[in-house]
């Protein structure tokens, strides 16, 4: 919800997301590149699954791999390593160790550059409202059910004194959206939490685009839908005659 802060720092949006064209070109480019340097067919999955990076497995006469999505914006060397990673037996062993090591290296450095979101168990079931009942419903009503994402609320910190609040956040990496723990009050209106659930979930339908080298997040488009949400309106109302209470603790 815009009202709080800029709209800017109001969530943060994963840098890396990329519009669906863009990342199913840049998966064609690198499963051509590997199938060059392996002479064979190459099929590649992009996935979101933070255990396993990179496997891959030989069926139909194809090299299948499955890299997670960080591996979009692989460098040469270390789309070269993905090649080696599945290259013959006779290649040797050595060769697929420092391939695996190249890979590793580029995983580390990668999760640290985005602060590779360390989400843990979410919990979606608050004490006066229940995240995930919101979001099934958003879902099937606004999103015909394409949304995929986790939710939950965000952990409560104690005793600290907020001049402003982000009422949510779309992590897009980890598809992830988080709540802030002070609209968990039965004082805060269920439209209005759906409200910015509502918010969250757009950012899914509508990625972040590049403009001229600016990353536009809440763009015309967004805010276009945004503004036809039926209770748009009475949430950014209600938000704005409630601020003193959102920005005191759950706990007062
Ligand atoms: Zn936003």
């Amino acid at each position: 919800m815009p009202a709080l802060e800029s709209p800017r720092q109001l969530d943060l949006f994963d840098a890396r997301q990329l519009g669906r064209e863009a990342r199913v070109g840049a998966a064609r480019r690198i499963a051509d590149a590997i199938a060059d340097l392996l002479g064979e067919r190459v099929r590649l999955t992009v996935h979101d699954n933070r255990s396993t990076m990179v496997s891959f497995r030989r069926v139909a006469g194809a090299v299948h791999y499955r890299v997670h999505h960080m591996f979009l914006e692989a460098p040469g060397e270390v789309v070269g390593a993905l090649a080696a990673f599945a290259g013959p037996a006779r290649a040797g062993a050595a060769r697929r160790r420092e391939a695996g090591g190249r890979i590793d290296a580029f995983v580390r450095a990668r999760r640290d550059r985005i602060g590779a979101p360390r989400v843990g168990v979410l919990q979606p079931a608050g004490r006066a409202h229940d995240l995930q009942a919101i979001f099934d419903r958003l879902n099937r009503e606004e999103f015909g059910g394409e949304i995929e994402a986790r939710i939950g609320w965000g952990a409560v910190r104690p005793g600290r004194r907020r001049r402003t609040v982000k009422t949510g956040v779309y992590l897009a990496d980890a598809r992830v959206i988080r709540i802030h723990p002070t609209l968990d009050r039965p004082s805060v209106p269920g439209f209005y939490v759906a409200a910015v659930v509502f918010h969250e979930m757009l950012h899914q339908a509508v990625p972040a685009r590049e403009a001229g080298g600016r990353r536009v997040i809440h763009g015309a488009e967004f805010r276009r839908r945004e503004r036809a949400y039926h209770d748009h309106e009475r949430a950014r109302a209600w938000e704005a005659s409630h601020l003193a209470l959102l920005l005191s603790s759950p706990d007062a």
